[in-house]
């Protein structure tokens, strides 16, 4: 018998053509294919000649339809868990799924592909080393306010998905909190045949997108770049200075540096300077 599993498999976030090789062999070859919407999940499946058979799991029925999965893994079935569109759990059903599945103890493996935040951050051209998905942001003005609020000093490249009805409404906001200057950038349609990646100001991309209401329409990533420290928050505190100037007695410039960036939260790159400065 083939061991159960539940392949937690990425499908196209516009082209087909991204759908690799090993996921259409694996849904070809399950016993079930698990769809957010199976109707959307079948017209995939045709233009691949794929017939495996579909049920839905949403998040009206994760729980009753996860019972149902276990049922099925126990008597040693393979099955496949996609949503709509990229990844599934990432602002999409399936969380409730894989953490069951795993709590009964079986095999859980992804089968990697699309995912429309990772693709915006490697085109976007912002920062990529630490990054914040957010996913979407509250429907009510009040709680998006709040949330970008929370944000606001964070310093990593910030992810949020967007659609056409809410785009504007949140540049709006991102203007309000992030102030007009704030750089971002908006990566709209990915790999589809309006693709389109732009970069500015909040208020330049809000002037560019009121101005020609095309760029209204579709699917958005919008990637916001990270606060930059003011210059008081940047500045060596003391306890940081005598900490730093401790080991820098024991241990070269450059390791005391990286030591108390670690604690101190630091960047090592100005901790480091401060010692230049001590020993010149
Ligand atoms: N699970 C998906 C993933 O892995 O990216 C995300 C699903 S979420 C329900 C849908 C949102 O993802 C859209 O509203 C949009 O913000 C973003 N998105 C999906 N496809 C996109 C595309 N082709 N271009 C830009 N954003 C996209």
């Amino acid at each position: 018998m083939a061991e159960a599993v539940l392949y937690v498999i990425a499908t196209p976030i516009g082209n087909l053509g991204d759908l690799s090789p090993r996921a259409q062999q694996i849904l070809s070859d399950v016993d079930l294919i698990a769809a957010e919407d199976t109707r959307h999940t079948g017209r995939l499946l045709s233009h691949f000649s794929i017939k495996s058979t579909l049920i839905s799991v949403h998040d009206h029925n994760e729980s009753a339809r996860a019972q149902l999965i276990i049922d099925a893994l126990t008597q040693g079935k393979r099955i496949a868990l996609v949503s709509d569109a990229g990844t599934p759990l990432i602002s999409d059903p399936g969380y409730g799924l894989v953490k069951r599945v795993r709590d009964a103890g079986f095999r859980v493996s992804p089968v990697p592909g699309c995912c429309a935040f990772v693709a915006a951050l490697s085109a976007a051209g912002l920062p990529s080393d630490r990054f914040m998905f957010i996913g979407f942001l509250p429907a009510k003005k009040q709680a998006r306010i709040k949330q970008l609020t929370a944000l606001v000093d964070d310093s990593c490249t910030l992810i949020f998905y967007e659609s056409t009805h809410r785009i504007l409404a949140c540049l709006d906001d991102m203007e309000s909190v992030f102030g007009v200057d704030r750089e971002i950038v908006i990566a709209r349609e990915i790999t589809k045949t309006f693709e389109t990646f732009k970069s500015g100001s909040v208020a330049d991309i809000k002037e560019w997108m009121l101005a020609d209401h095309h760029q209204q329409k579709g699917e958005f990533v919008v990637l916001v770049r990270g606060a930059v420290c003011s210059e008081k928050e940047q500045s060596v505190d003391s306890q940081s200075a005598k900490l730093l100037m401790l080991l820098a007695s024991e241990l070269p410039p450059k390791k005391a540096a990286s030591i108390v960036a670690e604690v101190t939260g630091i960047h090592k790159k100005q901790l480091y300077e401060y010692l230049l400065q001590v020993d010149s």
